[in-house]
């Protein structure tokens, strides 16, 4: 069942039976190809295979079969017409750069994107003369001021990590249009269960299917999906450089697609459990989550996301001598700055994921030495409550 006949499917029925080929076994399960190159039958087939004559596969540094699946599987799952998958997120955002611009080019992205995402524009493409601007992403008039005649590419991620501010894709999609800039959405935290930035007017969203794709830790992947006149440009740089899938990876990833949203709908009903029992706690100054009546955009979260999602950050008081003994009364959360798992997660920002960037940039960020980030599972939430609740009375 491939997206393009079956356009009339509920996103459910998409999540477990898009992007299903059967082989002539017949099997229910999805088969996992663990093939590096296809035979021809003849001379003339692979001469018509390589020069693309004849469609079929080739090589699976192109494409293989499991890889394919999961493809047709995610495009379908975010409403795009197509959709290419890496090795990594950042693979992902590499291949959709080198894809779509040139020495000289000029990309817009927000100042809240994920750490390596930074670095990726701000310092390893600049080597290659592909200048980034980073903006106040909540601000729209910042992203129409940024625009120069060279820029090519505007980036954001939504919420952004870990202060979870909500960019209105929406209203970036409508400057990007009228510029003739391509505007893409990393939709990695919230995941196309909870938030389809293409319905919104973004021309093509990447993910790190590493988070909440799988959901359960196991794999690294990616994907850019989004306009095939993009995906195709992708997919001419994957097939010659070589970030591709693997297929056990992507068969993982197939797998973890069909639980989605039944994953992302009880991550996030705990984390607004987690979040509004925060907000009470003694000793905690300020919870940062879009499902929150007193986050600052969440009448626009409550817009353009189904909810508030499963990542809520917050301020201890006390900085960083406090936020570290909460960290170090967990017994049951995973001290580890990885997200989108079932095991809750809690992590330090300051000294770790943003711990490389200057404490002013810090400070102008609002990433303080007491913030504390919880990317939050399927554990029991009274249970979570006491994990915290330990470090939060020894403070
Ligand atoms: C993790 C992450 C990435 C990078 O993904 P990898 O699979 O680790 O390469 C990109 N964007 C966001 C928002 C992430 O959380």
């Amino acid at each position: 069942m491939s997206h393009s006949d079956t356009p009339a499917y509920h996103p459910d029925t998409l999540a477990v039976r898009a992007g299903i080929e059967r082989t002539p076994f017949g099997e229910h399960g999805d088969a996992m190809y663990l093939t590096s190159s296809f035979v021809f039958d003849s001379a003339a087939q692979a001469a018509a295979r390589f020069s693309g004559a004849e469609e079929g596969y080739v090589y699976a540094r192109f494409s293989n079969p499991t890889v394919t699946a999961m493809q047709t599987r995610l495009a379908a799952m975010e409403g795009a017409e197509a959709c290419i998958a890496t090795a990594s997120g950042m693979s992902a955002i590499l291949s959709l750069a080198m894809a779509t611009m040139q020495a000289g080019d000029h990309v817009v992205a927000s100042n809240g994107l994920f750490g390596a995402t930074q670095q990726l524009f701000g310092g390893i493409l600049s080597k290659f003369g592909i200048s980034t601007t980073f903006v106040a992403a909540t601000d729209l008039d910042a992203w129409r001021d940024a625009i120069t005649p060279q820029t090519k590419l505007f980036f954001t991620e939504t919420p952004s990590n870990p202060l979870t501010e909500v960019i209105d894709i929406a209203g970036v999609a409508a400057i990007a249009r009228e510029a003739g800039v391509l505007f893409a959405v990393d939709n990695c935290f919230c995941s196309p269960a909870l938030q389809r930035p293409l319905e919104l007017g973004a021309d093509v969203v990447v993910h790190s299917a590493t988070k909440y794709l799988d959901g359960q830790g196991r794999v690294l992947g990616g994907a850019v999906a989004g306009r095939k006149v993009v995906t195709d440009e992708v997919f001419k740089f994957l097939r010659t450089a070589g970030p591709t899938l693997s297929p056990f990876n992507a068969w993982v990833i197939l797998k973890g697609l069909e639980t989605l949203r039944i994953r992302m709908e009880a991550q996030s009903a705990n984390a607004l459990e987690l979040a509004r029992w925060l907000e009470a706690q003694p000793g905690v100054a300020r919870v940062y989550y879009p499902g929150l009546e007193s986050h600052p955009q969440h009448a626009l979260a409550m817009r353009q996301q189904k909810s508030g999602g499963a990542i809520l950050s917050f301020d201890v008081e006390g900085g960083r001598e406090a936020a570290w003994k909460v960290v170090d009364s967990t017994r049951l959360i995973s001290i580890t700055a990885n997200l989108g798992d079932t095991k809750s997660t809690i992590t330090h920002p300051a000294t770790t994921t943003h711990g490389r960037i200057t404490a002013e940039a810090r400070a102008t960020a609002g990433i303080g030495e007491g913030l504390l980030r919880i990317a939050v599972g399927l554990e029991d939430v009274e249970d979570l409550k006491e994990d915290l609740a330990r470090g939060l009375a020894r403070r």
